[in-house]
């Protein structure tokens, strides 16, 4: 590990969640991670754990499996299913086929058994990040161009935009094809599929508007909405 260059200070490092209740671990995962140049927050039960993931913060998350209060594949469920998609590294004292489906079934990326391999568990880190960078849209709307990752959407010069699961969806659909006008109801299908009114396409244009700026969304009058220019 010492050979590895020192983290630039400047450049903030991955964002990592680990959500771990034995103490001395937590504790050592911690210094490890921060020594790798992570920015590391730590929850030391399931509940919080679930407070900090939805706050959509996190690059990757290191999920302990035992957990107090929310077990750690519950909790890896009920973040994916809040929309939440940094990849996640499940730690467990169990190695059986079948825990490891289940930790899989519930979304998680990767798996660990304890007592692992300090190595093994950075190297296994960084394949998640590498490979969820990859999977990061770049949009380019002609004056803007904006990164989306981990429902994060980050512009050169402007802060961080968290989005929600929702707020996401309908931006990705409508930013992948820019200049394409969406009809309400096409939207409506492919973004609100268990909604049933489309005031709801007109009520989440309007999230994004407020949280990237009106003009990130075209209204195209009579026919629905389009990002970037005609
Ligand atoms: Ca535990």
């Amino acid at each position: 590990m010492s050979q590895r260059p020192a983290p630039d200070p400047l450049t903030p490092g991955p964002r990592v969640l680990v959500v771990e209740d034995d103490e001395q671990l937590a504790t050592m995962l911690s210094a490890l991670l921060v020594d790798e140049g992570y920015a590391v927050d730590v929850a030391r039960d399931g509940q919080r754990g679930l407070h900090l993931g939805l706050s959509g913060r996190y690059d990757v998350m290191l999920i302990d499996r035992g957990l107090p209060a929310i077990e750690g594949v519950d909790l890896v469920r009920r973040l994916r299913n809040q929309g939440v998609t940094a990849p996640v590294l499940v730690l467990t004292a169990r190695g059986t086929a079948a825990d490891r489906v289940e930790g899989l079934d519930a979304g998680a990326e990767d798996y660990l058994v304890k007592p692992f391999d300090v190595d093994e568990l950075l190297a296994r880190l960084r394949a998640l990040l590498r490979r969820h960078r990859e999977d990061s849209d770049e949009l380019d709307l002609g004056v803007r161009r904006l990164v989306v990752a981990s429902r994060t959407v980050v512009e050169d010069g402007g802060p961080d935009v968290v989005l929600s699961g929702r707020e996401c969806e309908l931006l990705l659909v409508l930013a992948r094809r820019p200049g394409r006008v969406f009809g309400r109801d096409e939207l409506l299908r492919r973004v609100f599929d268990d909604a049933d009114t489309t005031g709801s396409v007109d009520t989440y244009v309007h999230y994004l508007r407020r949280k990237l700026g009106r003009e990130v969304v075209h209204t195209v009058r009579g026919s629905g909405y389009r990002m970037g220019s005609a």
